[in-house]
């Protein structure tokens, strides 16, 4: 009989050439634990997804609760179901006036490809923004808006009437013009390293976009939910979008996406045609019962404010000649190394000693740190001590 390993190369479809292949069999809070009994730390959610942890137990209970009422019913849209309103009510009680309208998606990239069909039909334009090192998702229209050329080349050709343009730099915001019909950025970068916004760039883009009319799009797939201190990201730096993108953490563990917007700009996909964006599983009953869970899990174990103080945690713990730099925000940081070969090492050693930490899609020399948000100082501490020891065991300190 084959074993899971030899199945898991031959039958399911493999991304990579060297997939991390770790048989998990169990997942609890922070911890994973694989076949053989060895506990891991898991450093980095599942790509920041577990941000309560790995089956918080009140998502547990939600979703074990809404099995017995329901799983799908209907195309998403049609009918009233309690899971969804309950947690479109939540999420519009902690936004911003103007997203108020909810359209739930199966996933991270379908909120991408929504919103950029919302923008083209509310503006009647065509062009869209966005910019180096960007990352929005992986079906063609989130993959035309990405930042990175080997990525999406070999996939040509893309949609048209792209423009891509640098990060941080205000300068080219005047690209920005009337055949714009909206500007996605991520408020902080995540696949290049964590890069953060600087001198007020996310405020011009703003004053960009109000000045032709361009609508302002934030994927905060990756840094919403606490991950960086605030609820949304965007609350750093006091802008306000038009369009929010959501996923990864918002159904709690569940497969789930999100784009929200005003009420007016979103009926804009209620007529001609009518459905203008369709999907069967966007809303899912237990996505939604599991996310709205998770949400006020966040809010009531207020696990946002801890989050300044274990990244203040994890930079006195992580000093050390080899790393070259820490970027980013929160429970979202980039640790710089050398090179990617490096890199790679320390990300395999610190596994093997059960850290679970990783690179970034355009950023190889960086290792990825982005745990639960509900992990401890001493968690914290004991992961550190066994990153360390790994970069002194490669670079024979
Ligand atoms: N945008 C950002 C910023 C992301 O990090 C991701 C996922 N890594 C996506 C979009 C795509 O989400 P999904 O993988 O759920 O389609």
């Amino acid at each position: 009989m084959s074993s899971q390993r030899e199945i898991f190369f031959s039958n399911l479809a493999q991304t990579s050439p060297a997939p991390l292949a770790l048989e998990i069999v169990k997942a609890d809070g922070v911890y994973l634990y694989d076949a053989s009994g060895k506990t891991y730390f898991d450093l980095i959610s599942g790509i920041s997804v577990s941000s309560v942890g790995h089956r918080h137990p009140k998502v547990i209970e939600a979703i074990k609760g809404q099995m017995d009422n329901y799983l799908h019913l209907m195309v998403y849209g049609e009918y009233i179901q309690s899971p969804q309103v309950k947690f479109a009510e939540l999420l519009t009680q902690h936004l911003p006036k103007n997203l108020s309208s909810v359209f739930f998606t199966g996933s991270g990239s379908e909120a991408t490809e929504g919103a950029m069909k919302l923008a083209k039909r509310f503006t009647g334009r065509t062009g869209i923004v966005s910019f180096s090192n960007a990352y929005h998702g992986s079906t063609q229209g989130a993959l035309s808006i990405a930042g990175n050329e080997e990525l999406k080349n070999s996939f040509r050709p893309l949609l048209p009437g792209i423009k891509i343009l640098s990060f941080n730099s205000s300068e080219d915001l005047d690209q920005i013009d009337s055949q714009t019909a909206c500007v996605i950025v991520e408020p902080i970068q995540g696949e290049a390293g964590v890069i953060v916004p600087e001198n007020n760039f996310l405020k011009h883009l703003r004053t960009r976009c109000d000045e032709t009319g361009a609508l302002l799009v934030f994927d905060e797939i990756q840094t919403a939910f606490g991950r960086t201190g605030k609820l949304f990201a965007f609350e750093h730096y006091d802008v306000i979008p038009d369009i929010i993108l959501l996923g990864k953490a918002l159904g709690g563990g569940m497969p789930s996406g999100a784009f929200i917007s005003s009420k007016e700009i979103m009926q804009a996909l209620t007529y001609n045609p009518v459905l203008g964006h369709i999907t069967t599983f966007g809303g899912h009953p237990l996505c939604c019962a599991a996310g709205n869970a998770a949400m006020i899990a966040l809010l009531n174990e207020k696990l946002m404010e801890g989050v300044k103080q274990k990244e203040e945690c994890f930079r006195k713990n992580l000093v050390h000649s080899s790393i070259k730099n820490i970027r980013g925000k929160g429970l979202f940081l980039a640790l710089e190394f050398e090179n990617e070969k490096l890199n790679r090492e320390i990300v395999a050693l610190c596994i093997e000693k059960g850290v679970i930490v990783d690179w970034f899609l355009f950023a190889p020399h960086f290792m990825r740190i982005a745990p639960p948000l509900t992990i401890t100082e001493a968690q914290i501490e004991t992961a550190c001590k066994l990153i360390s020891e790994s970069i002194n065991q490669l670079t024979h300190i």
